[in-house]
C-alpha cells in the first residue's frame, strides 16, 4: 500500500468508519493511476479534487450496500461460525445423534433403537395415536422373513417375542430383526406354561432363553412375555425384566383369517395399545400390511415398546406386568 493509500485509509477511518476502507482504497488507486498519467505534480491537486467527489460516492455506495454486506465487513468471523454450525449439524445428522432434549416427550423417540433404521423424522409421531405391533412364537423361516420385508417396506417397527429354541435354530432371522431395528424380546425357551411346571424348570427355561438371546443380540433381552401371559411369583422374581402382556388380542392363532384378524384388532384398538399377533402364521403376515394401512388412515403410527414407554414416560419395574401404555 502506498503512502497515499495509507493517508486515505486513515482519513476514512476517522470520518466514515472502518467498513468503507476498501471503497476509499479503490478510489485512491484510481486516483493514483490517473495522477500518474497526468504527472507527479498533479497528484496532490487531483487527490484533493477527488476527495470531495469520493465522499459523495462513498455515501451513495454505503446506502447501496446490503445489510449482509455490512454484516460481512463488520463481522468477518461470522462466516466461519456459520460453516462450523452447518458442519456440526451435518455430523449430528449422519451419526443420528441428539443434541438436546427439549422436554417434549416425542423428542425422546430420537434415542430409540429404531432410529438406526427409520429416522424419527420419517415417522411423524406427534399428534398421532400410537400402537406397538408385537409378534410371538417365532422366528419361522417360512413366514418371518416375509413379515420383515413388509415391515421394512411400510417403515413400521415391531417387537418380536421370540422363543429361545427357535432363535437358536434360526439365528440369522433374529440378527436381521435386530439389524433392521425391531426389538427382540424373550418369550422363554420352549413355550412351556410356566405356572404349571416346577419352579426349577421355569427358572431354567427363562434363563436359558435369556442366555440364548444374549449370545445373538450381544445383550440381555429387555422385555419378557411368558407363554399364555401366565405369571406367578417364580416368574416375576426370575425374569429380571418388565413383563409385557397385551391390550389388543388379534386372535390370529384362532381365526387364521385375514378379515377376522383385521376386524378383531380394529374393534379393540386404542391409543397406547400393545397388539398381540404371531409371526408363524401366513394369514397373520397377509393381514399385517392391510392392518398397517388401515390404522394409519385412522391416525395411528407404529412404535417399538421402548419408543412407546419413552414417549409415555413409563417407569418400568422388573417383574411387573404391563398391558398397554395409554396417554
Ligand atoms: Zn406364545
Amino acid at each position: 500500500m502506498s503512502m497515499l493509500d495509507k493517508l486515505f485509509s486513515r482519513e476514512i477511518n476517522r470520518r466514515t468508519g472502518a467498513h468503507a476502507i476498501s471503497i476509499y482504497i479503490d478510489s485512491a488507486t484510481k486516483t493514483r493511476k490517473r495522477s500518474r498519467s497526468l504527472g507527479s505534480s498533479a497528484i496532490k491537486a487531483s487527490s484533493n479534487k477527488n476527495r470531495g467527489k469520493n465522499k459523495t460516492k462513498i455515501t451513495t455506495k454505503r446506502a447501496e450496500r446490503s445489510f449482509f454486506y455490512r454484516i460481512n465487513i463488520r463481522f468477518p468471523w461470522l462466516k466461519l461460525v456459520a460453516v462450523c454450525i452447518i458442519g456440526v449439524a451435518a455430523i449430528v445428522d449422519l451419526c443420528d445423534l441428539t443434541i438436546s432434549n427439549t422436554g417434549d416427550p416425542y423428542n425422546k423417540i430420537r434415542i430409540a433403537p429404531m432410529a438406526k433404521h427409520v429416522k424419527a423424522t420419517d415417522r411423524i409421531l406427534k399428534g398421532k395415536m400410537l400402537a406397538a405391533l408385537t409378534f410371538d412364537d417365532g422366528p419361522s423361516p417360512e413366514t418371518t422373513p416375509r413379515l420383515l420385508d413388509i415391515l421394512q417396506q411400510k417403515d413400521a417397527p415391531a417387537t418380536f417375542f421370540t422363543l429361545g429354541s427357535k432363535a437358536a435354530a434360526y439365528p440369522d432371522i433374529i440378527k436381521r430383526e435386530a439389524k433392521e431395528a425391531h426389538e427382540v424380546a424373550s418369550h422363554t425357551m420352549h413355550h412351556q406354561n410356566l405356572i404349571r411346571i416346577p419352579a426349577t424348570a421355569a427358572i431354567s427355561d427363562i434363563n436359558e432363553a435369556k442366555s440364548t438371546l444374549k449370545s445373538l443380540l450381544g445383550h440381555d433381552p429387555i422385555y419378557t412375555r411368558p407363554p399364555y401371559g401366565n405369571t406367578n411369583d417364580t416368574v416375576r422374581t426370575t425374569v429380571g425384566t418388565p413383563i409385557i402382556l397385551w391390550s389388543v388380542d388379534s386372535e390370529d392363532w384362532r381365526s387364521k383369517n385375514v378379515d377376522s384378524i383385521l376386524a378383531t384388532t380394529m374393534s379393540e384398538i386404542h391409543d397406547g395399545a400393545i397388539i398381540l399377533m404371531h409371526d408363524i402364521y401366513p394369514t397373520t403376515v397377509d393381514a399385517v400390511p392391510i392392518l398397517i394401512d388401515t390404522l394409519r388412515k385412522e391416525g395411528y403410527e407404529f412404535v417399538t415398546l421402548s419408543e412407546l414407554t419413552k414417549i409415555r414416560d413409563a417407569k418400568l419395574e422388573n417383574g411387573a406386568s404391563y398391558y398397554n401404555f395409554r396417554p
